[in-house]
């Protein structure tokens, strides 16, 4: 297929030609049209690189089941995993289906590449890794889904969670995830040495959840970078939240921002709205990889949420106070870039010999499709169209 008069993000006007689901060819926009039966003519829309989530709950959502009321009895993350026990004991329509409903909305948004958190305890097993390797498969060749074995009860006061967490990288988990060491399992070293091990042994990548605030949990981030380096993990390591580097001054979160950048430990959020943002340009500045993801979308954590990432780096934006274009494209490079990079997406990019993937919208610029996240009219999926005006079409 051949892409007419794409406006890039670089301002420059560009027709796309596409063979073999690669970028063949830029060509500028003055150059006439061959005559080929197969252009596909966008009007100057804006092309765009294929969305990314760094952080989904693909086995959490209730999406497409009615409305269930948040049952948590307090505002503690052990009362919000207290209620979704409840939620899921109650549920009927399997995981497989409701997160199956997720992909395709994030499709039609423009997401093509996500890495989802999989609940793993000592009450579930690998029932849910086992659920999301079924739409893994179902959706193959259409998103990637990097998938992290995510110990959402804890690992020490869940007994037998690290052996399952080992059992789910063997089965297909491509990293071991991690949750508040010290405010959940109360033992630090302990919690690391379980995620870190399995890590080291199997030869994958580390993304832990940390909420936990102040100075503790600038302590948990410093020790994570240590085991970090001292595993040879730099640049495979994540942290997700991290809104301690949110709740401590700024000297001190740019010292502990050196220490992860040196480290190779990037840091996801999805601009909170009850807790801390972490300071996302001084992350950056000091040379740490910021990504972003949805988190929760319409489960037992959360009622909110879409999986629109351009809305996603619109709420990041509104939370960090961004307000030039310079700031609101950095916003759009943690859903695009950055997150391609963390993720480790091949041949990610409007480049030749990149993959032919891509999401047009009516804007002008990158910053104005990120403050009025437009409707997506096209997502293409290597040079096939997957989505039209908002509609999985895959
Ligand atoms: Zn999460």
């Amino acid at each position: 297929m051949l892409i007419a008069n794409a406006l890039l993000a670089d301002g420059t006007k560009r027709h796309i030609d596409v063979a073999g689901g690669r970028i063949a060819a830029l060509l500028p926009a003055s150059a006439s049209l061959p005559a080929r039966d197969d252009i596909l003519d966008v009007a100057g829309g804006l092309l765009l690189p294929p969305l990314v989530d760094g952080h989904i709950h693909l086995d959490k959502t209730l999406l497409g089941l009615p409305w269930i009321p948040n049952q948590a009895a307090g505002n503690r993350v052990a009362d919000r995993i207290e209620a979704e026990r409840k939620v899921r004991a109650a549920r009927t329509v399997p995981e497989a289906e409701t997160g199956s409903n997720l992909v395709r909305q994030v499709v039609a948004s423009g997401t093509l590449h996500m890495r989802s958190h999989v609940d793993i305890d000592n009450q579930l097993g690998l029932r849910n890794l086992h659920e999301v390797l079924k739409i893994r498969e179902r959706f193959q060749g259409l998103v990637t889904i990097e998938i992290v074995a995510f110990p959402q009860s804890g690992i020490l006061r869940s007994p037998g969670t690290a052996e399952l967490l080992d059992a789910a990288v063997a089965e297909g988990a491509d990293l071991v995830g991690g949750l508040d060491p010290v405010g959940i399992d109360g033992d630090l070293d302990g919690h690391l040495d379980a995620v870190f091990g399995i890590a080291e042994q199997r030869g994958v990548g580390v993304d832990i959840h940390l909420h936990d605030g102040g100075d503790g949990g600038i302590a948990q981030l410093l020790a994570i970078a240590e085991r970090t380096i001292a595993t040879g993990l730099a640049g495979r390591v994540a942290v997700s939240h991290a809104f301690a580097l949110g709740s401590v001054d700024a000297e001190k979160a740019a010292r502990t921002a050196g220490v992860l950048a040196k480290a190779g430990v990037a840091i996801m959020s999805h601009g909170p709205g009850g807790a801390p943002i972490p300071p996302l340009a001084l992350l950056h500045q000091h040379g740490v990889k910021v990504f972003g993801g949805s988190d929760n979308i319409r489960d037992a954590w959360s009622p909110f949420g879409n999986g629109d990432m351009l809305e996603r780096a619109m709420m990041i934006g509104y939370r960090a106070n961004f307000r030039h274009d310079h700031e609101l494209q950095f916003a759009f490079e943690m859903v695009t870039d950055a997150a391609a990079r963390v993720l480790g997406i091949e041949a990610y990019g409007i480049a030749v010999g990149a993959a032919a993937d891509f999401v047009i919208v009516d804007a002008g610029s990158v910053a104005e499709a990120v403050a009025t996240r437009p409707r997506r009219k096209l997502v293409i999926k290597s040079g096939r169209v997957v989505a039209k005006d908002g509609v999985f079409v895959a």
